[in-house]
């Protein structure tokens, strides 16, 4: 049994790799909620809807996000109608933040309706959000505070990084299935993916219970680094880093990550290759998921260490 933490893109890949070279419900995806939010009376959780795309093969490599052979004609509708245009709502993926909405508000769990739709798109492994409760992140910028997907869709985080708070995080509860995953005796590994440290796995870290289930852990923890030559692969992780002073690259993962990871595995030029920090050691690794066989690759990579650093029972 092995799980990991994922934020959407990043997290997807590196979880894909692992369903892919895991047997079938070997794997638990414990994925961010920082970025849901409500829009148009529906309820939208990003990160969860790209690792269940990811999984399930339906995802738009081309686009990058959402899921192919998308249509828009509710979008031209909607701005025909002069209604919101800024948050792109695919006419497929419509069915689902429609069908999630609705069994939200009939009171069944997000864990449950997650799981549903996963098994519904052929997924043979467990995707769960970090918690069944509302955390929304909300990102200080020199512009003010700003809701999670405002600072990222609607400005694409363009106003400069200053700090960002997990609201509700203080009395969420993790989600139950992660918690039991995280203690259960065959837990094998622990993997943090290559998702931004401070969007998608800082939200997930501030679920109280989290860190410390990771703390007490008595399997392995590897963390992958995000970032490759001082550049996030995809996305605004090294410029966030550039404005909170910080040089982008797996040496700023050392505190975030320090008494929850055993190993960070970071790109082959990566300037903290092969150096310790905070007692973290920082392992080089061809970092670059291309393809389906270059997320395997790294997947086979991130669990072979982890087992190499598996204590005897
Ligand atoms: P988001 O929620 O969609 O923004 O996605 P995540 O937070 O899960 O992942 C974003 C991060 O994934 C970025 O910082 C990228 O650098 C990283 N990423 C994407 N593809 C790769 C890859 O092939 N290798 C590595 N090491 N990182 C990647
Ligand atoms: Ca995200």
């Amino acid at each position: 049994m092995i799980v990991a933490l994922a934020g959407g893109v990043g997290g997807a890949r590196l979880a894909n790799g692992l369903a892919g070279v895991l047997q079938p419900g070997e794997l638990l995806v414990a994925v961010n909620v920082g970025d849901d939010f409500e829009h148009l009376g529906l309820t939208i959780c990003p990160d969860i809807d790209t690792v269940t795309y990811t999984l399930a093969g339906l995802n738009d490599r081309e686009r990058g996000w959402g899921v192919k052979e998308e249509s828009w004609a509710f979008m031209d509708t909607l701005r025909k109608l002069g209604g919101p245009d800024w948050f792109a709502l695919g006419d497929r993926d419509l069915a689902k933040h429609v069908l999630r909405t609705d069994r939200l508000r009939r009171g069944d769990t997000l864990t449950a309706i997650t799981q549903d739709i996963a098994r519904a798109c052929g997924i043979v492994q467990t995707i769960v959000p970090v918690s069944d409760d509302p955390v929304r992140s909300i990102v200080e910028t020199d512009e003010g505070a700003l809701p999670f997907q405002d600072y990222f869709v609607r400005r694409r985080c363009e106003p400069v990084f200053r700090g960002i708070r997990y609201e509700g995080a203080e009395t969420a509860r993790p989600a139950p299935a992660l918690l039991a995953a995280l203690d259960d005796p065959a837990l094998e590994a622990i993997v943090i993916c290559p998702s931004n440290p401070v969007l998608s796995i800082g939200p997930l870290l501030a679920v109280p219970g989290i860190a410390d289930a990771l703390r007490r852990r008595r399997a392995p923890c590897i963390a992958v680094s995000p970032f490759i030559g001082g550049e996030a692969v995809k996305g605004p992780a090294a410029k966030i880093m550039r404005e909170l002073g910080i040089a982008p690259g797996a040496a700023a993962l050392a505190k975030p990550y320090a008494g929850i990871v055993d190993a960070i595995l970071c790109d082959y030029d990566d300037p903290g290759a092969g150096t310790t920090m905070d007692g973290i050691r920082l392992i080089a690794a061809d970092t670059l998921m291309r393809d389906d066989i270059g997320q395997r690759r790294l997947a086979r990579v991130a669990l072979a260490l982890a087992a190499m650093l598996r204590k005897p029972a």
